[in-house]
């Protein structure tokens, strides 16, 4: 339930209130506005319990929160949030691009890469040095020595950066290397990791699971702010269906589904949505259309060499064309690029 106050309640009302939920064995979780207080409470809830705060003093009213998921529902915040992640925002006017290859493999292909896509248009550049392979004879990513090049790729050219972290174990290294932490779509449901990541002060990019619905990943991201952080930029990256042809079937849905639940922003990944770079631009088109805050895409100068996922990547002069075609649409739509 969420509990508004009344314009200019004490703090010591405040904290009484505060005294009380605790006291019944639930969390607070209080956010002061310039105009009004209100305090999320967070645990099971049922109508009865509700009825002892209606009558307190300082309270204005009482609202109950009908989804299962809280501090991440509309609800809760009716406004959007802005992400603050390195020097950029994600959630306000401009659609964030964040691009790079699916995995670091050496300083200077990630130079070459950082630096087309920052010409392009690009400010947050992606890039795994873990790598969640299907096989275990696949290239699992350079580790630390990927973090390494991230971070002095990102340096050299004013790149924010983000990664992922697919082992609990690996996020304090991680978090002294980029900018934002990536959850991908296998670990969406890894309740320790998204724990750890809430525990951590980094932005995260929480990844939809593939056969996830839009209802689980709003429940995985209330792990991470039921933490305490509530840095959590949400991503579409395709689901699984019977379609085959494509490696994911994007759920366009799911844009303006989780705006009109969650005041969280939601950035679409193209790439993995659709595993072939020639729909990448006409979805990434229809992504923003929908309302998209951001996009997630993979590029790579040589995809023909690249040691994963070169089949979806954009070639440096398609990435630029892709900015090139999103400026109309995100203008059409009230944003920019
Ligand atoms: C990725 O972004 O590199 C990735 C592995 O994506 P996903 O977790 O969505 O499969
Ligand atoms: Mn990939």
């Amino acid at each position: 339930m969420i509990i508004v106050l009344r314009a200019h309640t004490s703090d010591a009302d405040r904290d009484h209130i505060v005294e009380k939920i605790h006291a019944m064995g639930l969390q607070s979780m209080v956010s002061q506005g310039v105009e009004r207080t209100i305090i999320g409470v967070i645990g099971e809830e049922d109508l009865e319990r509700m009825q002892p705060f209606e009558v307190m003093a300082g309270v204005e009213k009482v609202i109950p929160v009908l989804a299962p998921y809280k501090l991440v529902s509309r609800e809760f915040k009716p406004g959007d949030s802005l992400i603050k992640v390195g020097r950029e925002v994600i959630g306000a006017k401009r659609v964030m691009v964040m691009a790079g290859p699916c995995a670091i493999e050496s300083l200077e292909g990630l130079r070459e890469i950082a630096a087309a896509v920052k010409q392009a248009g690009a400010t947050i550049l992606r890039g795994g040095a873990f790598k969640p392979r299907t096989s275990p004879y696949s290239f699992q990513g350079l580790g630390e020595a990927g973090l390494k090049i991230m971070k002095q790729v990102g340096a050299e050219f004013g790149l924010t950066t983000v990664t992922e972290v697919i082992d609990p174990r690996d996020l304090e290294l991680v978090s002294r290397y980029v900018d934002m932490i990536q959850i991908g779509a296998r670990n969406m449901q890894n309740f320790n990791l998204l724990k750890e990541v809430g525990i951590c002060k980094k932005p995260v990019l929480l990844k939809r699971g593939m056969m996830s619905t839009i209802k689980e990943l709003l429940m995985s991201a209330e792990y991470i702010l039921k933490e305490g952080n509530f840095d959590v930029v949400l991503c579409e990256r395709g689901i699984r269906t019977f379609e085959d042809y494509t490696r994911n079937t994007l759920d366009i849905n799911a844009i303006p589904a989780i705006k009109k639940l969650s005041h969280l922003p939601v950035v679409v990944d193209p790439s993995h949505g659709t595993g072939k770079w020639g729909l990448v631009i006409p979805v990434s088109r229809a992504a923003v259309a929908a309302g998209c805050d951001g996009l997630l895409v993979e590029v790579h100068t040589r995809p023909e060499e690249a040691v994963s996922d070169g089949i979806q990547s954009l070639n440096a002069e398609n990435f630029r064309r892709l900015m090139d075609e999103l400026r109309p649409v995100a203008a059409a739509v009230g944003r920019e690029i």
